[in-house]
């Protein structure tokens, strides 16, 4: 298999595959239809699109979908009582809360309140632990994704240095533990990080994920890198861009995601997956 460039939108097709499946045996053998309720507080454009698109994608693996949007002048109690309800809702086996909130709301105390077995961003401090046990039940979307591309792509992981450039619990810490747990040698880097091009230089794999178009160039990658790229930059061209050089990158990188394309169809994916897995969970 080529492993060039790893096609976010290709394994995602596969997996998806894999979920068709697991839902059809769900309505077939059990009657149940796995469901999702996505919470938007306010009119954040870029959020509009996530939801919309998690519609769509729900519709075509099986998944029932309903979507709650609020006003941003929304309040937490009122947020509280939907989630509540929602973690009582039958229908219902993953709740996903848009980040972000509304400066007015505290995101953790919100994200909290999901029932940890509906929990299917993994965002709940009972899936982190259990993630950190090496136990996990829900994984973060997107670091979950990323390992799945690998996987897809047979990269080993075990016994290489793999450098994580960003520390955030959704994308940084997550994707940390899991090469760790696939027997990489970890090391996470962010803004107070000294020498980085050091360090980046002695990577075997890169996961950047820091929120910065380009920064990583050329000259910080060893010949022969796996460099995954979780950036989602908006340059003023209105085009999007990742954190990572790809077009001087992709010839010196033995794999290279690109941006768009790599992991950003990876993350609506494992929601999808996480969904089926905590119906799944219900019934056994
Ligand atoms: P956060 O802003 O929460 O975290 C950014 C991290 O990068 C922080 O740990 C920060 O360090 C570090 N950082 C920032 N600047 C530098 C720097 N100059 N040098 C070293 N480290 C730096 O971002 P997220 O983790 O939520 O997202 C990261 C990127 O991934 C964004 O572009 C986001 O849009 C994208 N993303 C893409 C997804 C996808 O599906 N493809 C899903 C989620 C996110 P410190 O902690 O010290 O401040």
């Amino acid at each position: 298999m080529d492993k060039k460039i790893i096609d976010g939108k290709l394994v995602s097709a596969s997996i998806r595959e894999t979920i068709k499946e697991r839902t059809k045996v769900l309505k077939e053998k059990h009657s149940k239809v796995p469901g999702l309720a996505a919470v938007l507080v306010g009119e954040d454009p870029a959020s509009q699109i996530y939801v919309r698109n998690k519609r769509k994608s729900c519709e075509d693996v099986g998944i029932y979908s309903e979507e709650h949007k609020l006003p941003e002048s929304t309040t937490e109690d009122e947020l509280l009582e939907l989630i509540k309800k929602l973690n009582n809702d039958d229908k219902i086996n993953g709740i996903l809360v848009q980040l972000p909130l509304p400066n007015h709301i505290n995101d953790s105390m919100i994200l909290n309140s999901v029932a940890p077995e509906k929990d299917v961003d993994g965002f709940h401090p009972v899936n982190a632990g259990f993630l950190f046990e090496g136990k996990p039940k829900f994984i973060p979307c997107t670091p979950h994704g990323i390992i799945k591309m690998l996987e897809f792509y047979e990269i080993d992981i075990e016994g290489k240095n793999a450098v994580v450039l960003g520390r955030s619990n959704i994308v940084g810490k997550p994707a940390a533990i899991l090469l760790l747990q696939k027997n990489a040698t970890v090391t996470i880097c962010h803004s107070r990080t000294k020498n980085l091009s050091d360090v980046l230089k002695n990577a075997d794999i890169i996961v950047a994920a820091i929120g910065r178009a380009h920064f990583v160039k050329k000259e910080m990658v060893k010949e022969g890198a796996v460099v995954i790229d979780v950036g989602i930059n908006r340059l003023e061209t209105g085009k999007l861009a990742g954190d990572v050089d790809f077009e001087k990158i992709k010839d010196i990188a033995s794999s290279i995601t690109p941006v768009p394309g790599g992991v950003g169809p990876m993350t609506i994916t494992m929601l999808l997956w996480n969904t089926v897995t905590s119906l799944e969970e219900s019934i056994s």
